[in-house]
C-alpha cells in the first residue's frame, strides 16, 4: 500500500504540464494540468476549460426584450395622459396660475422621467477593449491581477466585468441585467439608471399626491343643487316633469363624470404608489451599494468576505463626476475612526 502511494505520488511530481497565459502570452510550466490557473507574473486567470453558454434564440431573447421595453414606454405614456386627462381639468379649475404650474411640473417630470427610461434601455452597457488570446499589449507585473478571458467575446475581463447572456456581450463593471429596460446596467449607462430611478421617484410620488389632492376636490356633491331646488318650487304642474328629468339628466351626467374620474384616479394613485415605494428601495439600495464603492454583482461575490473597498461619500461623488475636492469636507468612515482615534 504504501511503495504503491509513494509511487504515484512521484509519478505526479514528474508530470510537467506546458501552457500559455492569455494574458502576458508567457509560457508556464504547471506541475500537472489544472483546468482553472492564475498567472504568476501578470495574475490573469486562464479557464481551460470554459462553459460554453447557450446562445440559440439569443436574436429572438433580444427581440422580445426590446419589445417589453416599447410596451412599458407605451404604458407610461398612457398613465402620464390618463394622469392629466383626470387631474388637469379639475386642476384648471381651481386657479389658471395653479393649472400653469402643475402643468409644467407634469410636463418636465414626464420628459425626463421617458427620455432617461429610453436612454437607460438602448445606450450600450460598457464595451470591454477588444483584444486577442494571449497577445495583450506590454502587460507589467501583476498588471491584470484577476483578469479572466471571455471566450465568447474574445476579450479580458476584469474582476468586475460579467458575461451577459441576455445581452450576448461582456458588460465592463456590470451591475444586474435589468428585464425592465431589456439592458444590462453597467459603466456605461449606470449613471442614466440612477438618473432614471430619481426622475421616476420624483414622478410617481408627485402622481400620487396630485391625484389625491383631485380625489379630495372631485367629492362633492351634484353641482347646481340650489338652482335646481328654486325652479322647483317655482315650478307649475306642466314644468315639474321637466325640472326632475332634468336633475334626473344632470345627476346621471355628473355621476359617470365623477365615477370614471374617481376610478381612474383611485387606479393612478394605487399605481404611482407602489411604484414610487418599489423604486425607492431599489434607488436606495443602488446608492448605499456605491457608496460601498461595490456594484450589485460584487457585492453578491464578497459577501461573507473581508474584502470591502471603504465606505465613503466620495464614492457617491466620483460616481456622479463631482470634483474631488468636495470630497475632504465630507466625513468618511476613515475620518471618523481617525478623529474617534485621537
Ligand atoms: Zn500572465
Ligand atoms: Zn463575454
Ligand atoms: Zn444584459
Amino acid at each position: 500500500m504504501e511503495e504503491s502511494s509513494q509511487g504515484s505520488f512521484v509519478t505526479t511530481i514528474n508530470e510537467e504540464y506546458e501552457t500559455i497565459c492569455w494574458g502576458c502570452g508567457l509560457n508556464l510550466v504547471l506541475p500537472s494540468y489544472a483546468p482553472v490557473f492564475k498567472c504568476g507574473w501578470c495574475g490573469a486567470i486562464t479557464n481551460q476549460n470554459p462553459v460554453r453558454l447557450e446562445t440559440r434564440n439569443f436574436g429572438l431573447r433580444r427581440f422580445r426584450d426590446r419589445c417589453f421595453v416599447v410596451i412599458l414606454a407605451v404604458f407610461m405614456l398612457f398613465v402620464i395622459c390618463g394622469g392629466i386627462w383626470a387631474a388637469f381639468p379639475v386642476v384648471f379649475s381651481i386657479s389658471l396660475a395653479c393649472g400653469i404650474f402643475h402643468s409644467v411640473t407634469a410636463v418636465s417630470l414626464a420628459i425626463s422621467t421617458l427620455s432617461t427610461f429610453i436612454l437607460v434601455a438602448f445606450k450600450c452597457a460598457g464595451k470591454p477593449i477588444d483584444i486577442v488570446f494571449g497577445t495583450h499589449p506590454g502587460v507589467g507585473s501583476g498588471a491584470l491581477n484577476n483578469y479572466t478571458f471571455c471566450h465568447h467575446c474574445s476579450k479580458p475581463k476584469s474582476p468586475r466585468t460579467h458575461h451577459c447572456r441576455t445581452c450576448g456581450m461582456c458588460v465592463l463593471d456590470m451591475d444586474h441585467h435589468c428585464p425592465f429596460i431589456g439592458n444590462c446596467v453597467g459603466a456605461g449607462n449606470h449613471k442614466n439608471f440612477i438618473a432614471f430611478l430619481i426622475s421616476a421617484v420624483i414622478s410617481t410620488i408627485y402622481a400620487a399626491v396630485m391625484c389625491v389632492y383631485t380625489l379630495i376636490h372631485i367629492l362633492p356633491p351634484l353641482e347646481n343643487q340650489a338652482v335646481y331646488a328654486s325652479d322647483m318650487a317655482h315650478a307649475n304642474s306642466l314644468s315639474v316633469l321637466r325640472v326632475v328629468k332634468n336633475i334626473t339628466l344632470a345627476y346621471i351626467a355628473n355621476a359617470i363624470f365623477v365615477s370614471v374620474r374617481g376610478l381612474v384616479l383611485v387606479y393612478l394613485f394605487v399605481a404611482s404608489f407602489s411604484v414610487a415605494i418599489g423604486l425607492s428601495v431599489l434607488l436606495w439600495q443602488q446608492l448605499s451599494y456605491i457608496y460601498e464603492g461595490k456594484t450589485y454583482l460584487s457585492h453578491l461575490s464578497s459577501q461573507g468576505s473581508e474584502e470591502d473597498g471603504e465606505k465613503s461619500c466620495g464614492n457617491l461623488l466620483k460616481f456622479f463626476g463631482c470634483p474631488p475636492l468636495i470630497e475632504r469636507y465630507l466625513p468618511t468612515i476613515r475620518n471618523l475612526r481617525k478623529s474617534h482615534k485621537t
